[in-house]
C-alpha cells in the first residue's frame, strides 16, 4: 500500500491504507459476512458445464461451478468469492455444499437413467481437514453415489503445496483408492512441476483458458499448446482444453489430438434441468 497522510479532524494521522484499500476491505468483510448467511440458508447454486470428447462427440462429464447472488451485494463471481472463502475458512462449508448438492444431483440423474461423471473444484484448505476423505466418502455412500463418477479438480498451486504435505497426499490417495479421479486444473498457468504430476494420483490435465485463447493468435503459443497436449498424452493423462469459444480454436485442437473440450462452443454452464434437455 502507498503511504499517505490523512488529515483527521484537523490533526494529522498516518494511514498505510488508501481509500481503494478501505473499499476492498469493506467489500471483503461484507462478502465474508453475507456468505456465512447464504451458506446457512443454502442460498448458493451449482451450474454444470459439459465436457465433450473431441473424437466421439460424446459428453464425458460435467464440471460443477458455484454461483452466488446475494440480495445485498448482488452477483459475486467465483473468482472473487473463492479466494475470500479460502481465507475466511468458509471454503469448508462451500466444499460440503458442493459435494452434497452434486451427490444428490447424481442420485437424481441416476434414477433418470443419466449416468454422467461430475467434476468438482477443491481448494487445498479443504484437504487440510484430517477427516476430509472420510467425510467425502461417507457423503457418497449416503447418496449411493459411485466414487468412480466423481472427479476432483485441483489447481497447479494446490499440487505444488500438496507435494510438501504428506497428510494431503494421504487424503488424496485415500480418495483415489476409493475410485475418485483427480484432474489438474488451469494447467500451464505458472506452477507446473513435473515431479508432482507423477507423485500425485492425477489422471487428467486441463489446459487453462487463457492459454487456449492464444491458440489462434500466436504461432509460438500454438506450438506450445501442441507440445502440452503431446506431453500430457505421452504420460497417459487425458487432456482437456478449457474455454474453447470458436470454431478455429476447435479445429486446431482437433488436429492436435486433444481429448476433450470444455467451453462456450460446446455448452455454457447450465442449471441441472437445462443440462438434461441439452443432453437429449
Ligand atoms: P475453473 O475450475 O478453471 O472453471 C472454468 C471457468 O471457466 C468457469 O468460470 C467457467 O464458467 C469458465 N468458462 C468455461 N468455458 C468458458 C469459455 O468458453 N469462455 C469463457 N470466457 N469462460 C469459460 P467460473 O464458473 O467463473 O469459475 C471460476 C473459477 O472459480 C473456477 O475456474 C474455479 O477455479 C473456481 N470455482 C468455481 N466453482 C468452485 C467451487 O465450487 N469450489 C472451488 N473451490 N472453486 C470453484
Ligand atoms: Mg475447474
Ligand atoms: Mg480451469
Ligand atoms: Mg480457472
Amino acid at each position: 500500500a502507498t503511504i499517505k497522510k490523512v488529515k483527521e479532524r484537523g490533526g494529522s494521522a498516518i494511514s498505510i491504507l488508501t481509500s481503494g484499500d478501505h473499499e476492498r476491505l469493506n467489500r471483503k468483510s461484507l462478502i465474508e459476512k453475507r456468505l456465512v448467511h447464504a451458506l446457512d440458508r443454502r442460498n448458493l447454486r451449482l451450474l454444470y458445464q459439459p465436457q465433450v470428447n473431441l473424437k466421439t462427440g460424446k459428453v464425458e462429464g460435467v464440471e460443477a461451478l458455484v454461483r452466488w447472488e446475494d440480495s445485498e451485494i448482488g452477483v459475486v463471481t467465483p473468482d472473487e468469492l473463492i479466494p475470500i472463502a479460502e481465507e475466511s475458512g468458509s471454503i469448508h462449508e462451500i466444499g460440503m455444499y458442493v459435494l452434497e448438492t452434486v451427490c444428490a444431483q447424481m442420485k437424481e440423474w441416476k434414477a433418470k437413467g443419466i449416468d454422467i461423471n461430475v467434476s468438482i473444484n477443491s481448494s487445498i484448505r479443504e484437504f487440510r481437514d484430517k477427516d476430509m476423505a472420510k467425510v467425502f466418502l461417507q457423503q457418497l455412500q449416503l447418496n449411493e453415489c459411485d466414487a468412480s463418477s466423481l472427479t476432483i479438480e485441483i489447481t497447479e498451486k494446490f499440487a505444488l503445496e500438496a507435494e510438501a504435505e504428506q497428510s494431503i497426499i494421504k487424503q488424496m490417495k485415500q480418495l483415489h483408492q476409493a475410485g475418485i479421479s483427480f484432474s489438474l486444473d488451469d494447467f500451464g498457468t505458472g506452477y507446473a512441476s513435473f515431479r508432482y504430476m507423477l507423485m500425485l494420483p492425477i489422471s487428467s490435465l486441463k489446459i487453462d483458458r487463457d492459454i487456449i485463447q492464444t491458440i489462434t493468435k500466436q504461432e509460438k503459443m500454438q506450438k506450445m499448446i501442441k507440445g502440452m497436449i503431446q506431453f500430457g498424452k505421452s504420460l497417459d493423462f487425458q487432456v482437456t482444453a478449457e474455454g474453447v469459444e470458436t470454431n478455429d480454436q476447435l479445429e486446431l485442437l482437433k488436429a492436435m489430438d486433444c481429448d476433450i473440450i470444455q467451453g462456450y462452443i460446446s455448452g455454457r454452464p447450465m442449471e441441472a434441468q437445462e443440462l438434461e434437455k441439452w443432453l437429449k
